[in-house]
């Protein structure tokens, strides 16, 4: 199927989580009389604005930010704020609100900037999956093909794909991997679905996703053991509001690669500890110079990083919201929830195959053997993109559009977020924003680098 080429410049965006959603707002929101634009917002869930982070659930999952840090704009902080006291009069900056009503935020953002964009700006929603990106062959423009058979032909075309489901952790055998026991997707819908409330279950990955689980069993009513597992056994640190006066340190973190850098993070957070304050506000206060120090890092500094220090880093970066802190330890107490640092060895069909037998290598040299219902991958989101089974990513690899970056955390990207092909050249057509940036930026998973990223991309994308 063909279409006509529209009279106003198309621009397509592929996804609407918060990236592609507040890229088309930011698009909108520059359409005028003198610059007519169309943004066709494809999305295969039908649902805008939430993505996998804000989905519509049931779930008690609540912000791992607070309000203050959630403006969906980065010249109107206090935006989200005061959306939310609009419904809660008593929520403050340090609310941790529910993320299904962010996501409410969002879609409320789209709907407002598409009427004001009216009538110079139109915003098409396609709720369809897009299959494959095509160029034009001319380099000006590129089409789109959806699962319906539709094709949409635009100017610009963004990816914005964000979080893919976790890898499965490396076993001798994988059987396990194909039983309906096993959920490789820790945001599928089915993850819960049938489960008994007394049944044991085993969380792979003890980051902030492992907690959204706990948080969503503890709502079921499930009161079955819960057994928790990564590599080191580390968990997220807590949010922390700053005590008065406390500001960031004027960011001046020393070139000269990773060494220097954790030497300046320590002293940095002795002198605030020291000050009275607390080490978290160093860590916030650099956050925005970190995706250029990433930049800025050789190849094998990096690669080094994320060998040694990313796990540590991680528990300090992506904190939690203190009640679910004292969730979790409340049940750790209550000996229902067990904290595993190992590594999975195998598994083996228990109980007349109704349950399975997991192996567990615990650090220190010794194993142990665990017997649960369903065990569930809580690892984070894949970043080996030549692995996935999306259409899209796929046919963008097999027609050299797109490349992995060296370290393989995402898609090769420049500066300015244009999709780099495989013979390294950035496209004219082609750009991306999110997740799928992280080799490029290493912080671009988040509302407050998102929200920068959208402004910057609709700004780039006018040009
Ligand atoms: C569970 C979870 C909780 C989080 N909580 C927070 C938080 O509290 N605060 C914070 O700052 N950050 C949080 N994050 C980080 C989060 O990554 C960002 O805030 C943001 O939601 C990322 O949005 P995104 O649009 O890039 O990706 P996503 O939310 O993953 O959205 C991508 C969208 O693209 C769609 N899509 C993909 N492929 C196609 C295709 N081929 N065709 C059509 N549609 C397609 C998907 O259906 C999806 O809706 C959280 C992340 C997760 C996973």
């Amino acid at each position: 199927m063909t279409s006509q080429r529209p009279p106003a410049p198309t621009v397509a965006v592929i996804g609407a989580g918060f990236s592609g959603t507040m890229t088309a707002v930011q698009l909108l929101r520059s359409a005028s009389a003198g610059r007519p634009l169309r943004v066709v917002l494809i999305e295969r869930s039908g649902d805008w604005g939430r993505g996998v982070a804000y989905a519509a659930t049931d779930a008690p999952v609540v912000l791992n930010v607070p309000a203050r840090g959630m403006s969906a704009y980065p010249d109107e902080p206090g935006h989200f704020l005061e959306w939310l006291r609009q419904r809660d009069p008593d929520a403050g900056p340090e609310t941790f609100a529910r993320r299904t009503l962010y996501g409410e935020y969002l879609a409320q953002q789209l709907t407002d900037a598409a009427t004001d964009a009216l009538p110079h700006g139109e915003l098409d929603s396609v709720a369809d999956e897009a299959l494959a990106v095509e160029g034009s062959g001319s380099g000006s423009g590129g089409t789109v093909r959806l699962a319906s058979g539709a094709a949409i032909e635009a100017d610009r075309i963004v990816l914005a794909l964000g979080n893919f489901p976790p890898s499965d952790p490396p076993v001798t055998d994988r059987w396990f991997y194909r039983d309906r026991r096993y959920v490789g997707s820790p945001w599928s819908p089915a993850a819960l679905v049938d489960l008994a409330p007394e049944t044991p279950v085993l969380l792979i990955g003890t980051g902030l996703t492992m907690f959204d689980l706990i948080a969503t069993l503890a709502a079921r009513g499930h009161g079955g053991a819960i057994h928790v597992l990564s590599r080191r056994g580390l968990i997220p640190h807590v949010h922390r509001a700053p005590a008065a006066g406390c500001t960031a340190p004027v960011p001046a973190p020393p070139a000269g690669g990773l060494r220097p850098l954790v030497r300046w993070l320590r002293a940095a957070a002795r002198d605030a500890e020291a000050r009275g304050c607390d080490w978290r506000i160093v860590v916030d206060g650099l956050r925005p110079e970190l995706q250029s120090l990433w930049r800025s890092m050789p190849i094998d500094e990096r690669r080094r990083f994320l060998r040694h220090l990313r796990p540590y880093w991680e528990i300090h970066r992506h904190r939690l919201p203190p009640p679910i802190l004292d969730t979790f330890e409340a049940a750790r107490r209550a000996g229902r929830v067990t904290l595993h640092a190992g590594s999975l060895r195998s598994f083996r069909a228990a109980d007349g195959e109704t349950a399975v037998e997991v192996e567990l290598a615990l650090r220190g040299g010794t194993t142990r053997s665990i017997i649960v219902g369903r065990v569930i991958n809580c690892t984070g989101p894949t970043s080996e993109y030549r692995k996935l089974e999306h259409p899209l990513v796929r046919g963008l690899f097999a027609a050299g559009l797109a490349t992995p970056d060296p370290l393989h955390l995402g898609l090769e990207t420049a500066d300015d977020g244009a999709l780099v092909d495989a013979a390294g050249r950035p496209s004219r057509i082609i750009f991306a924003i999110g997740p799928v940036r992280k080799g490029s930026l290493w912080e671009t998973t988040a509302v407050p680098e998102l929200r920068e990223q959208a402004v910057a991309l609709a700004g780039r994308l006018l040009k």
